[in-house]
């Protein structure tokens, strides 16, 4: 019996060639997760409600109340953060004119979107990383830009996030580009994000992903009364938006219907928040976004960029978009008293070890491939380097055809590997990762005839 199993052990590794390690864990990730305080952020979203409404089309002159104040008042602190960055911290308000719509935009308009753009330190990686919340609020009719819309969770609690991880990022310094940006126009048909996703399909931008969070802050339901501050949604596309007809035919053969760039980065978001951040998972959800509702992420989706949506476990409707008011003993409206700032702050710290991985990741393998020239019970892959620093390896990820989630991990030095797993049972990606365990979006294989 020690026999066999010492020969099934040996034959194993000798068939293979591939060593496992301990999955590495990066310090300095861990220490900017402590940085990252739920007092922090709800300052930051008490602050973001001080401002009355930040309504899209509300005041830009007053200095304290409206859109305008709200912009200039995160622009401010974004410029604060760069004081500690040496310089690669830098903010704008990039402003664009939209026209009246005849819907939600009813006069032609000059909106800003405001972001800071942490420069990436690699003058040879283009890589761009952007996270979005939206600034603008709303009550329950979507033209009123005089009421009070506190929007504590729709979504100052998206920009805290941002703001937060501005400041605690930008102390750092990362190979990639990091874009912290807080949109506007989402209540009035995701005018700001789509700006900003043709501003980067037209000049090119190599986005890795986009992160969108849109209600990260509340954890109890409306009508169903459920509490969860353990798990976090990530929502993700089935099929990319601009699937060519060649891209379709090669999914079909594959079966790649669960593995679209956006659902391969949920599932990255899954590893590294269960890695990094207690008492929070994520569960993946298989649709690009809720019922009835749209998010940030779709207009970057819709240029092809790979991009999914953060939101929270429960939703409650009786504080979303709605005019502040008490009927039948129900409180409407969204306010600070209904958020859980303990959960935004974890919701936060998941962003926080995606954008910190990917930033610090090595590019990814470039020309994956799976061998199907022979009928065999393993898998054969093979890939190329990718260009700029040698990654430390490279890590296989497996799953059963069944499965949401990658169930096992090879991590091999070579750019070919044989493992005794058939090809035919299991889903398989590769990803390039260095000596602190970062690691790129895994790239899915394709056929080698
Ligand atoms: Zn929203």
């Amino acid at each position: 019996m020690k026999k066999t199993l010492f020969y099934s052990v040996f034959t194993f590794l000798f068939f293979t060639q591939i060593t496992f390690s301990q999955v590495a864990e990066d310090t300095e990730i861990k220490k900017m997760i402590t940085e990252i305080k739920a007092e922090n952020l709800e300052a930051t979203v008490r602050k973001l409600v001080s401002f009355g409404t930040r309504h899209t089309l509300s005041d830009t002159k007053s200095k304290t109340k409206g859109i305008g104040a709200a912009q200039q008042w995160v622009k401010s602190e974004f410029d604060k953060y760069a004081l500690e960055s040496n310089g690669r911290l830098t903010s704008v308000i990039d402003y664009f004119t939209v026209k009246a719509d005849g819907k939600r935009i009813n006069k032609d308009s000059q909106l800003g979107n405001v972001m800071a753009t942490l420069k990436g330190t690699d003058p040879n990686d283009n890589r761009v990383l952007i996270i979005s919340g939206h600034l603008d609020s709303r009550v329950s009719d979507v033209m009123n830009i005089k009421s009070d819309a506190p929007g504590a969770n729709d979504d100052a609690s998206g920009v805290a996030a941002v703001m937060e991880l501005a400041k605690v990022m930008s102390k750092r310094s990362f190979p990639a580009t990091i874009i912290f940006v807080a949109v506007v126009g989402e209540e009035q048909g995701l005018v700001g994000a789509r700006h900003l996703a043709e501003t980067a399909k037209e000049s090119n931008w190599n986005i890795m992903a986009m992160l969108n969070n849109d209600m990260i802050g509340n954890s109890l339901s409306s009508g169903t009364k459920l509490r969860d501050n353990t798990q976090i949604r990530v929502f993700s596309e089935t099929i990319p938006f601009l699937e060519t007809e060649e891209e379709a035919k090669m999914r079909k053969a594959t079966s790649r219907d669960n593995d679209s760039p956006s659902r391969l980065l949920a599932r990255y978001i899954k590893t590294v928040t269960e890695q990094y951040v207690d008492q929070l998972t994520v569960k993946l959800v298989y649709r690009n976004d809720r019922f009835l509702r749209g998010g940030d992420h779709t207009p970057f989706s819709q240029n092809g960029f790979t991009a999914v949506r953060f939101c929270e476990m429960n939703e409650n409707f009786d504080h979303q978009h709605q005019d502040l008011r008490t009927e039948n003993g129900i409180k409407y409206g969204d306010l600070v008293e209904f958020m859980d700032f303990d959960y935004l702050r974890k919701n936060t710290c998941s962003n926080l070890a995606t954008l910190a991985n990917l930033a610090w990741s090595p590019k990814a393998p470039t020309n994956a491939g799976i061998e199907v020239k022979n009928l065999s019970n393993s898998s054969t892959f093979s890939w190329n380097a990718p260009e700029g620093k040698t990654p430390y390896g490279y890590q296989i990820l497996m799953r059963e055809t069944s499965s949401s989630h990658w169930e096992k991990t090879f991590f091999v030095k070579d750019t070919k590997a044989e493992i005794p797993y058939s090809k035919d049972n299991y889903f398989f990606a590769v990803q390039a990762v260095d000596e602190l365990g970062h690691a790129s979006l895994p790239v899915f294989p394709v056929p080698i005839r």
